[in-house]
């Protein structure tokens, strides 16, 4: 009863390995798992059969299938940190424990076999602890499947050693068979659970990834940029925020001109200069057709309108040097920085107006200021002394 509830148990958690590999990203670790669990079912069935099939049939299969439950099961841990054994190794250490074992079987007495087989397996924990020996940085789900796996070669020491006091310990029968298999039953719960959490995790941050993403330029999506920006401005007090808003100018003439492909192209490329421009920890999105915004916290206003201008020239330079003449772009910018307890609302309007400013002034300019919230000026390449604060802007 307790052995149909253990095989069936491993079978069930491998059925959702498979079921978790074919709802999301196919990953190959999630079926080497399945395979694992299946293994030990296997092995467990040769146990059982041992009443039916001579012993020296069933003993070696069972074990065998044992060798490569542990040898998979090392793989699969490794393949879901993105290492592998080598097929070299895997096919090496399959044949060689195996011969061992058989050898071992036919020739010697239970503890010496029994130790043989199991050193041999305590080699593999160690090759495979190598490789995902945890690190401060790991997180709760490595450590978790770490500890576990430690507890699992505990098991394999405590059996060998048992073999030399208790040789009913190597018979399925017994109280030890029994309670070890229930334990191995928990400990593949445990995994299976700890694991495909952690697969549907990922998952989900990879679909978020995708929805926050513009396709075109690979920066944030305006929906992305928001809730970027919120998270933000939900998390932060007394600093100051700057937005730089950079605008293409002429976008529609060139789209015209040349065509939509080389429009989305010169896309691209803005986004990439941002990207290149800005810090690693700066948020930067397309927040309309041919309008990015830059946010940044504690740059400073001066920081701000020198990342501006910095982008500017840059796609401007391009245009006068003639390289890559068809992605040439002026664009203009608008930058405010305002402390953070303002909201984002007051500092968009800011940066919105600054921009605003800088296509009146004639554009391919760069106008910073949050004047128009009675803050401080602050210098840029053009002298901003008020702005409308009603103005909606109509481009996209
Ligand atoms: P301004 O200097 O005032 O900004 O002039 P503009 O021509 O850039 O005017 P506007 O910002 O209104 O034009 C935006 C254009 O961007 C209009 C639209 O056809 C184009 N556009 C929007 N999305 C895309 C896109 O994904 N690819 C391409 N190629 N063009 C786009
Ligand atoms: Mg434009």
């Amino acid at each position: 009863m307790q052995s149909l509830i253990v095989t069936g148990g491993l079978a069930i958690l491998a059925a959702s390995f498979v079921l978790a590999w074919f709802t999301g990203g196919r990953p190959r670790y999630l079926m080497l798992f399945a395979l694992a669990l299946l293994l030990v079912d296997v092995a467990f069935i040769g146990m059982f059969l041992r009443p039916l099939l001579p012993d020296d049939i069933a003993l070696p299969f069972s074990n065998m299938a044992f060798i490569a439950t542990q040898i998979i099961f090392g793989e699969s841990l490794l393949q879901r940190r993105g290492k592998s054994f080598g097929r070299t190794f895997i096919i090496t250490a399959f044949v060689l424990l195996s011969a061992v074992y058989v050898t071992l079987y036919f020739t010697s007495t239970i503890e010496i076999r029994t130790a043989g087989i199991n050193v041999g397996l305590i080699v593999v924990f160690a090759v495979t602890l190598k490789h995902i020996w945890i690190r401060r940085d790991d997180t709760i789900h490595d450590k978790l499947i770490f500890w576990t796996f430690i507890t699992l070669g505990l098991m394999h020491s405590i059996r060998t050693a048992g073999v030399f006091f208790n040789q009913d310990i190597a018979n399925p029968q017994s109280v030890f068979w029994g309670f070890l298999q229930l334990y191995i039953l928990l400990l593949a719960m445990i995994l299976t659970l700890e694991i495909l959490a952690s697969h549907f995790l990922e998952r989900l941050e990879t679909a978020n990834t995708l929805r926050d993403r513009d396709h075109l330029t690979g920066v944030l999506n305006r929906a992305g940029f928001e809730r970027a920006v919120g998270a933000i401005y939900a998390g932060r007090t007394r600093v100051m925020v700057s937005l730089v808003l950079i605008d293409i100018d002429e976008f529609k003439a060139i789209n015209d001109a040349l065509g939509h492909p080389v429009g989305d192209a010169v896309l691209r490329r803005v986004g990439a200069v941002l990207i290149d421009q800005s810090r690693a920890d700066d948020i930067v999105g397309r927040i309309g057709g041919d309008e990015f915004a830059i946010l940044a916290v504690d740059l400073g206003a001066e920081g701000a309108g020198a990342l501006g201008e910095r982008i500017r020239r840059r796609l401007d330079e391009d245009a006068a040097s003639g390289q890559d003449r068809q992605l040439a772009a002026r664009c203009s910018v608008g930058a405010a920085t305002i402390n953070i307890e303002r909201g984002y609302e007051t500092l968009y309007a800011a940066a919105d107006a600054a921009l605003y400013e800088a296509k009146r002034l004639g554009r391919n300019r760069v106008v910073s200021g949050s004047s128009i919230v009675g803050e401080d000026r602050v210098a840029g390449n053009a002298d901003v002394v008020s702005f409308p604060s009603d103005r909606r802007r109509t481009d996209t």
